[in-house]
């Protein structure tokens, strides 16, 4: 670029001092330089058979050339050539901004393996190592805190601004930083799969998908650029054939030929003037803009497709254990029954839960270790999303899940109903054991609802949700407490996964787009039925953050809103880039035609609506935190 800038003026210095012959020379180079890149991208869209900007600089620049203005052609294809590396400049200026807020996991990590310490690469951490932290280092993986406490700094990942505290059993994630306690945590993912790492997947996946106002655009350009250059010929040899056939007989030749000078040069100046380099870029730097500055607040949205669908969202459901309540559930009571002691169910439940990834299947394990009930692990596992799970232990088959379920084996016995009927009057989850077709016991479990939710929600509700709704598969009288709690509009308990979809699509039908929320291998469903899934980062289960479209790294409720708030302050930013880029074409066209401007003002035209549009796009990644 500066080689192209010192040509011009090597070449308009020697126009000043007399040497046309020098400044041509100097005007080639300027063009030779920066003609390249163009040039190639214009072959290849010609060889595709498209006609794309490129196609119409090439074009402008051999026009200007063949009527002699040697200075234009220079300065066109120069001022072009600034515009694209602006662009290309923009597009890597987000992408690095989230490149460096992900290159936070350390490249050593600290572990014990056979009882004996030894400092490894992170990479080399495999899921179970027991890794050491000590104050004010980062974590190198994610994984779930065996020992000791800390507080943890998550604003690297999650843009969390306040440290966390974290105890025995919490999640610690990968490029948090270490506070003030030394712990130890079960390392739950390789380096490479750790949350961050995903981060950097998701983003780069993200870029390669196109949103649908970006397809609009490209649509666009690709219809307005042979109609432009149809328009361009029809202007530069419309007017001398006119006066061609109006003069009639000898003079013609001469007056075509002043003519064509006249409006060939106009033409020209309308290929420039109509470029459409600001509209190309009014979405894509917009976009990008708007997926690093959620990255940056731990919220992952797949592609643009996605944040430009939060924008209509009008009804919001909610699962219940682990995305309205924090998913730490702790067992509150174990009653047995029909001569079962309390521990014997401890031991049968844990043992078949073992295997089990689900909140409740974790604290009841938990629970039956820190009791000093011996756990023996089950065999052919199999979970019942939604109602419970059951497995083989001691060559007896068990099953452990709620009343819903128990009651469709005809599992449930008179005394086991009692026993239910007392504890969930208390509005706690309840779950019941059997074995080989008797009644166990139950067990009573207790969630602690997240305190932010209830503000989240009125903000939704600021940001123009009309109804939302709880979808559990928990029991209604645990359901009703959350809505009260929180303020919701309804509440559906009792729920299959496929139900769950159910209730989605009758939402949609009744209220409009409908965003789901959830963390769990029962949302997954839902998830991919509604307009929009989210899923829990932190705490969800892996089909539920591949299936859905956002992740909350955080597992932040009060991420929601500002997604929402996110895609329509990005969707308002678009509208007034393609208005800007539009509008400024428009005017520049019809200046062309009367031929007020010259050929160097459109291009310069064009990089000023660029930098308008890129400028204002970055407003979105400098915006406050929500
Ligand atoms: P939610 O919709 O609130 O996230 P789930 O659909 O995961 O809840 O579970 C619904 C109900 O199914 C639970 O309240 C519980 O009664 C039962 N359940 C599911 N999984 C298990 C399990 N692993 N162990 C015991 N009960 C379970
Ligand atoms: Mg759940």
């Amino acid at each position: 670029m500066f080689a192209g800038a010192l040509f011009i003026l090597l070449g308009a210095f020697s126009q000043w001092q007399d040497r046309p012959g020098a400044a041509i020379v100097a005007f080639s180079l300027a063009i030779a330089w920066s003609v390249r890149q163009p040039a190639q991208k214009a072959w290849r869209a010609v060889r595709a058979r498209r006609l794309d900007i490129n196609t119409l600089m090439v074009v402008a620049v051999a026009g200007a050339i063949a009527l002699g203005d040697w200075w234009e052609a220079a300065t066109v294809i120069w001022l072009f050539d600034v515009a694209e590396w602006l662009e290309a400049w923009t597009l890597r200026r987000a992408r690095h901004a989230v490149q460096d807020a992900m290159a936070v996991i350390p490249e050593r990590a600290q572990v014990r393996r056979d009882g004996r310490e030894q400092e490894i690469a992170a990479i080399e951490v495999v899921i179970g190592d027991l890794v050491i932290v000590r104050p004010g280092e980062r974590v190198p993986v994610d994984g779930r805190l065996t020992a000791g406490a800390s507080t943890v700094d998550q604003s690297p990942i999650t843009g969390e601004s306040w440290p966390v505290e974290k105890q025995p059993g919490d999640a610690v994630l990968g490029g948090t930083i270490n506070g003030m306690g030394a712990f130890e945590m079960e390392a739950s993912a390789p380096a490479d799969a750790s949350a961050v790492a995903r981060i950097v997947h998701l983003i780069a996946d993200a870029q390669a998908r196109r949103a649908p106002t970006q397809q609009f655009v490209d649509r666009f350009a690709r219809t307005y650029t042979p109609a432009v250059m149809l328009l361009a010929i029809a202007v530069a040899f419309l007017p001398p054939v006119v006066a061609l056939t109006g003069a009639g007989g000898a003079g013609g030749a001469g007056l075509f030929g002043a003519h064509l000078a006249v409006w060939g040069y106009r033409a020209l100046m309308l290929l420039v003037a109509a470029c459409p380099c600001a509209l190309v870029i009014s979405t894509p730097v917009a976009i990008t803009s708007a997926l690093t500055s959620a990255a940056r607040r731990g919220v992952l949205i797949k592609g643009g497709a996605h944040l430009e669908r939060a924008a209509d969202i009008t009804c919001v459901a909610f699962d219940k254990t682990g995305t309205l309540t924090h998913g730490r559930v702790k067992v509150t009571d174990v009653k047995g029954v029909d001569g079962t002691t309390a521990h014997g169910v401890l031991g049968v439940a844990a043992a078949l839960e073992s295997r089990s990834e689900h909140p409740i299947g974790r604290a009841i394990v938990t629970h039956a270790r820190t009791e000093g009930v011996a756990v023996a692990a089950g065999d052919d596992f199999r979970a019942l999303p939604g109602l419970g799970a059951e497995a083989r232990v001691d060559d007896a088959d068990v099953i452990v899940g709620s009343h819903r379920l128990f009651e469709d084996r005809q599992l449930c016995t008179p005394s086991l109903h009692a026993e239910f009927e007392l504890m969930a009057e208390r509005g706690e989850t309840t779950v019941l054991v059997g074995r080989g077709g008797a009644g166990l016991g139950v067990i009573g479990l207790g969630d602690s609802p997240k305190v932010a939710g209830a503000d989240a929600i009125l903000a939704l509700r600021a940001a123009g949700v009309k109804w939302i709704a709880l979808l559990t598969g928990d029991q209604q009288r645990t359901a009703d407490r959350l809505r009260a709690d929180f303020g919701l509009d309804d509440v559906h308990a009792d729920l299959l996964p496929s139900d769950k979809v159910a209730c989605v699509e009758a939402l949609r039908a009744r209220f409009g787009p409908v965003l789901m929320v959830g963390d769990g291998v029962n949302d997954a469903p839902a998830l991919a039925a509604a307009d929009l899934g989210v899923a829990m980062g932190a705490g969800g289960s892996h089909l539920a953050i591949e299936t859905a479209d956002v992740t909350l790294v955080s597992d932040d409720l009060s991420r929601l809103p500002y997604l929402l708030t996110l895609s329509q302050r990005t969707l308002a930013i678009i509208r007034a880039n393609v208005a800007i880029a539009l509008g400024l074409k428009l005017a520049f066209i019809v200046l062309a035609i009367l031929g007020v401007t010259s050929l160097w003002m459109a291009v310069f035209a064009d990089t000023g609506a660029s930098l308008i549009v890129t400028a204002n796009s970055l407003r979105l990644l400098r915006s406050g935190r929500t």
